[in-house]
């Protein structure tokens, strides 16, 4: 089987926790110093702080720009995490359309009229950047503070400028995510007195030793996790350069397909491909076939998402959650696909995929 992500493992991560194992020093210490070192240094902030997970990173950074009751905007067309932080965080969650590329489109969102919004949360989907100049332009004529999901996106820019570095930047090293610790976060900011009062939050509010500033919580990172993600770290252009070659063979060689669109890559930016999502459009074949008759072939396939948010129960019902006419949202969720991209394919790996997507869709 093909599988659809796979975590990159290698000598140096297994040096690397051994090397924690055996210091004796299992939470934070030097791994996870070396971690937002290198962080800071790949997105260009002046602060990054390593959480427990994306989802936290999330809470704080809304929860550090958004007062209870404000309302924040972002896509219905994202991981559901982004809304759950938002609520938890106090806000009431507006949403707002996406575009072709499936990221929240910003003339939607200039057309949004509401006095009670105070922040945006982009959500840079699969990898592809949103149009961060558009974005961050009506933020700041209308006051808003810019809170970037970027859980997909570690590497990806806009304009040659790294994602997280237009607003507060909120990563997940997630399982499955371009670079992972298992579980895991950084939020990353060039604003001193944010990052000093994110670090005291996450470490029960203490300044130092003992000394409690407010209330606070523990959303830390461990050193076991920091270790893993290191490795990673030192290969992650030739990572990214794989997941694109990867990418740019299947759009390539699926190009053209009745029934099949490939992703669209704005010259703008520089889409790190955490998935290689297809809408299936044809009337010949429904996803869920498409999927099964993969399956059978030895390819694995995910559908990130089947639905909109919105459109569970638990979230349409909910008071912090306003009701919102997202069609094309909703028309990404019916149709997308996405194909294995991660760098541990070789070509022979992805010749396959296009010979049997071609194959069950001409049948
Ligand atoms: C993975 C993900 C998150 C949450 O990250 P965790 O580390 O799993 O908490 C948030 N938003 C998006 C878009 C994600 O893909």
């Amino acid at each position: 089987m093909i599988p659809i992500s796979q975590p990159f493992i290698d000598d140096r991560t297994e040096k690397l926790v051994l090397e924690v194992l055996r210091s004796g020093q299992l939470a934070r210490g030097i791994m996870t110093d070396e971690l937002e070192r290198r962080f800071s240094e790949l997105i260009g902030s002046n602060h990054a702080i390593a959480v427990s997970s994306g989802t936290a990173a999330l809470e704080l950074a809304v929860g550090k720009t958004a007062v209870p009751g404000a309302v924040v905007v972002t896509t219905p067309f994202t991981f559901v995490a982004t809304i759950n932080a938002a609520i938890h965080a106090g806000a009431t969650v507006r949403f707002v359309d996406i575009g072709a590329d499936f990221n929240l489109d910003a003339a939607e969102l200039e057309s949004l009229d509401d006095d009670r919004a105070k922040v945006v949360v982009p959500v840079h989907l699969y990898g592809q950047p949103c149009d961060m100049f558009a974005i961050c332009d009506i933020a700041r004529r209308r006051g808003w503070a810019v809170v970037e999901d970027a859980a997909q996106a570690v590497g990806a820019r806009w304009d040659n400028k790294p994602v997280g570095s237009f607003g507060i930047g909120c990563f997940s090293l997630y399982a499955t995510k371009n670079v992972t610790t298992g579980e895991g976060g950084i939020i990353t900011t060039d604003d001193s007195g944010l990052a000093h009062e994110v670090r005291m939050i996450i470490n029960q509010g203490m300044e130092s030793r003992y000394e409690y500033k407010m209330v606070g919580t523990n959303r830390r990172l461990t050193d076991l996790q920091a270790a893993v993600a290191l490795p990673q770290l030192d290969d992650l252009s030739e990572l990214i350069d794989a997941r694109r070659r990867n990418a740019h063979l299947l759009a390539d060689g699926l190009s053209g397909l009745p029934g099949l669109e490939t992703p669209i890559e704005s010259p703008k930016s520089l889409h790190v491909y955490h998935q290689f999502t297809v809408r299936i459009t044809g009337e010949s074949i429904s996803r869920e076939e498409f999927c099964q008759k993969l399956a059978r072939q030895g390819i694995a396939t995910g559908v990130y998402y089947p639905r909109v948010v919105l459109d569970y129960d638990c979230f349409r019902d909910h008071p912090f959650v306003e009701p919102a006419q997202v069609p094309r949202a909703r028309a990404a969720a019916r149709q997308v696909v996405s194909l294995p991209v991660h760098p541990a394919l070789e070509t022979r790996h992805i010749e396959r995929i296009v010979s049997v997507v071609r194959e069950v869709l001409d049948a």
